[in-house]
């Protein structure tokens, strides 16, 4: 017995072509698209422009969706989902709503495999890729919840000078939950192209970040195919310290991320963010924000810093920095010309939403 297709694992492109395969124009396979992620119906009889034969032909096929099995609200606001996937694995999202924003954290795999010794997922190990369909479940999931508490909506706005436009609940997503997305490419990079598909859900790509430890073979090629924003967990000063706390560093060192970064087609405006976790006492010093600084120069101009003070978890043998030492590695960076700096403060923490804080709490027994 085959696994009936799941119509919501294809691209649009791959729908067209499943449904030429079947007889049909091409076309076809664009409507069913729109019904699926702009109407986002869960059966085939509701797809009520198509013909009998067709829907018939499609009847064995599945339009699956996920729940959250628990939401977790922190004081500020913080969300942390907990995703149940169909085979009784789970995976976490986190809803970080700001003034004027609301982002989801998205998961791209069942635990990680890249093994950072500060990350609370690494101590799961990997446990599967996440397919296309239950990252993009992930952002509907956070939609839904956000709408059912009446703190956003997605709708087309219609009337003058609107057409097209989307207001959306979610304004933001990072690819910066469970997993490393570019271990998961070919998922990851099929789940940014239905997101940001214009006949479907229609995410704009530069309101999307994908955030990876640095697997530079894999960066370009990725953002070619998606043209999503890039995120680089760069976390040490020199490949000395960056080889202690992430193994990865042994096959791409600090140089050749650094190469890649300055070789990137960016647009005008666009950024490489690189992500620096400061652990108290290993890479945190002043000294260490300058080498660092120093280091960065010649990219200065194409890229922005975010520090992020360590959020602790249990079996973690790090500390979080005093906050003069984080505002200190900060200006000393400034200083070295890296215009923009800034500080991620910790979201969610009491509930374990913070940055490096999501794993499955083991079952008792
Ligand atoms: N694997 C990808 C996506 C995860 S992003 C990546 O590494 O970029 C998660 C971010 O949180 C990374 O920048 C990581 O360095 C950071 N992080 C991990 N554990 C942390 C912790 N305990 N405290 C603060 N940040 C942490």
């Amino acid at each position: 017995m085959t696994t009936p297709l799941n119509l919501k694992n294809l691209e649009r492109a791959q729908l067209r072509d499943a449904l030429a395969e079947l007889g049909h124009k091409p076309f076809r396979g664009d409507q069913v698209f729109r019904w699926i992620w702009r109407r986002r119906v869960d059966s085939i009889e509701a797809m009520t422009d198509l013909s009998l034969a067709l829907r018939e032909q499609l009847a064995g096929a599945r339009i699956p969706r996920l729940e959250p099995a628990d939401v977790r609200v922190a004081e500020d606001g913080t969300t942390k989902l907990l995703i149940a996937l169909d085979d009784g694995k789970q995976v976490e999202s986190v809803i970080i709503p700001d003034k004027d924003r609301r982002t989801l954290c998205v998961s791209t795999q069942v635990g990680c495999a890249m093994a950072c010794t500060f990350c609370r997922t690494a101590t799961m190990g990997l446990i599967r890729h996440l397919e296309p369909w239950e990252i993009v479940e992930q952002v509907l999931i956070a939609e839904r919840v956000l709408e059912e508490r009446g703190e956003g909506r997605t709708i087309q706005l219609k009337g003058r000078g609107q057409a097209g436009k989307v207001e959306r609940a979610l304004t933001n997503l990072v690819f910066m939950g469970m997993g490393e997305p570019l271990h998961n490419h070919a998922g990851t990079a099929a789940a940014c192209r239905i997101l940001t598909d214009e006949q479907g859900i229609g995410f704009p790509p530069r309101r999307i970040t994908v955030s990876t430890v640095g697997l530079a073979d894999r960066i370009e090629p990725f953002l070619a195919e998606t043209g999503v924003n890039l995120a680089i967990s760069l976390n040490a000063p020199d490949d000395g310290v960056r080889n202690q706390i992430m193994p990865v560093n042994r096959k791409f060192d600090m140089d050749v991320l650094l190469d890649t970064v300055s070789k990137l087609e960016l647009s005008r405006r666009q950024r490489v963010t690189f992500e620096y976790v400061l652990l108290a006492g290993l890479n945190d010093s002043v000294e260490q924000a300058a080498s660092l600084g120093k280091r960065l120069v010649p990219v200065a101009d194409r890229i922005k810093v975010n520090l992020i003070p360590f959020n602790p978890h249990e079996g973690a043998d790090f500390q979080r920095p005093d906050l003069d030492d984080v505002e200190a590695f900060r200006e000393t960076l400034l200083q070295w010309g890296v215009e923009k700096v800034h500080v991620r403060r910790p979201r969610g923490d009491r509930i374990l939403a913070a940055c490096g804080q999501l794993a499955l709490e083991k079952k008792p027994g």
